[in-house]
């Protein structure tokens, strides 16, 4: 079969493995040399010798069995396709090479390469700062409920380039259930019971981070300074159910569980406010809710409005002191019926308060990564390239992901480079919530 190289970060490229295919690249050496059997190919030629694209997945690594002839244009190599699954290897080898000849340069050019990325634009996962600011990695749901075994989540966020996940417990855990297609309340909460619940599923969450080795952030030093080589996470909670309307239980869940990102509302109108997948009951927030949130602004506590209703944010937003994150959703300016995703006036909302939106890698929305680096680009113009974050929802989608696995991380900052300039992808994949953090912890 034949690769092109913006195949390279697809399944297409996956599903290679082991198959003999034909690839045609410039290659690369460290010193201007006539012939190699060892040699990197890239998609153009380097802009110097020595050049090598940071991004594991821009580059294939070609062994021959007897030395090729290197000139300065492009090559036609057939070869066996190896993926390789060494986090600090290259990620494709073209093994037991051999040139094909007659590749023309328009040929080569109108293959179109999607990932080409010079020296200093280190793919972010490269330098291992990614921060996915909603997550239930770890099978965290099914273990609250005392079913089934923790997952891997240190090694994934190692290999990803992932250093900090928001790690979030669900409150109404117990009271939810799939309805119509939709996660909808089924009863009302007995006095008490998500209280318990929740308590018992922050006990779960420190459990996995002990078994997993994952330091738990309490300040925005520790977040600044963590790395995916050893990976961390922010005890966050998905519905402040747990309160049941006693603000003391929040100075009790920054104590004793460490909550430093909080959700005021899932999916059950709750005693903070409305949520967008239900009728509104509170006409947004209540009166509890601006409590909780001024009571997060005084102890350090990220304020996250995802679910909430667009008059439950700008209420919000009228209330925090501090920049409001929205964590899981994405845009749309033709909402469904009771749709998570967002209005452009409702993300508009966020950013300005110096906030973060969560891009949300629902596959019925973004079937491919690609389509999703799209959605952060079609959020970055609307409101702005500091407020625009992942929020990967892992193992809380009712549905597929198109982010399944922290370990596919470089394949979407790779799909970012191709829009964003490296520091642009830094922010989205992590440096805008290290902001808010900041701005939220002092
Ligand atoms: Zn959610
Ligand atoms: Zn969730």
């Amino acid at each position: 079969m034949r690769l092109h190289w913006n195949d390279l970060g697809t399944p297409r490229a996956e599903r290679a493995n082991g198959r003999t295919v034909e690839l045609s690249g410039f290659p690369l050496t460290v010193l201007p040399i006539g012939g190699a059997a060892h040699f990197l190919m890239m998609a153009e030629p380097g802009c110097c010798q020595g050049c090598v694209p940071a991004n594991r997945l821009a580059v294939v690594e070609v062994f021959a069995d007897h030395p090729l002839k290197l000139g300065n244009g492009p090559l036609r190599l057939i070869g066996t396709w190896q993926v390789s699954f060494d986090p600090d290897g290259w990620r494709y080898q073209l093994c037991g090479a051999e040139v094909k000849p007659g590749v023309t340069r328009r040929a080569l050019m109108a293959a179109s390469p999607l990932f080409c990325l010079p020296v200093p634009a280190m793919a972010q996962a490269a330098d291992g700062t990614a921060i996915d600011i909603h997550s239930h990695a770890g099978n965290l749901i099914p273990m609250s409920f005392g079913r089934g075994q923790f997952a891997a989540v240190a090694e994934p966020m190692r290999q990803g380039g992932v250093s900090t996940i928001c790690l979030a417990v669900v409150a109404d855990s117990p009271i939810i259930k799939l309805a119509d297609g939709r996660l909808r309340p089924s009863r009302e909460p007995r006095s008490g019971e998500l209280y318990e619940f929740s308590r018992r599923a922050f006990e779960k969450l420190h459990a996995l981070a002990r078994e997993q080795g994952l330091p738990i952030i309490r300040t925005s030093a520790e977040l600044r300074a963590a790395r995916a080589n050893r990976p961390s996470l922010i005890v966050s909670s998905e519905g402040a159910d747990f309160l049941e309307g006693k603000i003391e239980r929040l100075d009790e869940a920054y104590q004793r569980w460490a909550l430093r990102h909080l959700q005021l509302t899932h999916y059950r109108p709750n005693e903070l406010g409305d949520i967008q997948t239900e009728p509104s009951v509170h006409g947004g927030l209540t009166p509890f809710g601006a409590e909780v949130i001024r009571r997060c602004n005084q102890m350090g506590i990220v304020v996250d409005v995802a679910h909430g209703t667009y008059d439950l944010v700008k209420q919000a937003a009228a209330v925090t002191t501090k920049p409001l994150v929205l964590s899981h959703t994405s845009l749309t300016d033709r909402p469904a019926a009771w749709t998570r995703r967002i209005l452009p006036d409702h993300a508009r909302a966020i950013a300005a308060t110096g906030g973060v939106i969560g891009i949300w890698p629902v596959t019925g929305y973004f079937p491919n990564i690609v389509a999703y680096a799209e959605g952060f680009a079609k959020m970055a113009e609307l409101v702005g390239i500091d407020h625009v974050g992942l929020g990967t929802d892992q193992l809380g989608l009712v549905g597929s992901s198109t982010l399944p696995s922290y370990a596919d991380l470089p394949q979407l900052a790779a799909a970012l480079r191709a829009k964003f300039t490296a520091d642009e992808t830094a922010k989205l994949l992590g440096g805008n919530y290290q902001r808010v953090f900041q701005a939220s912890l002092g």
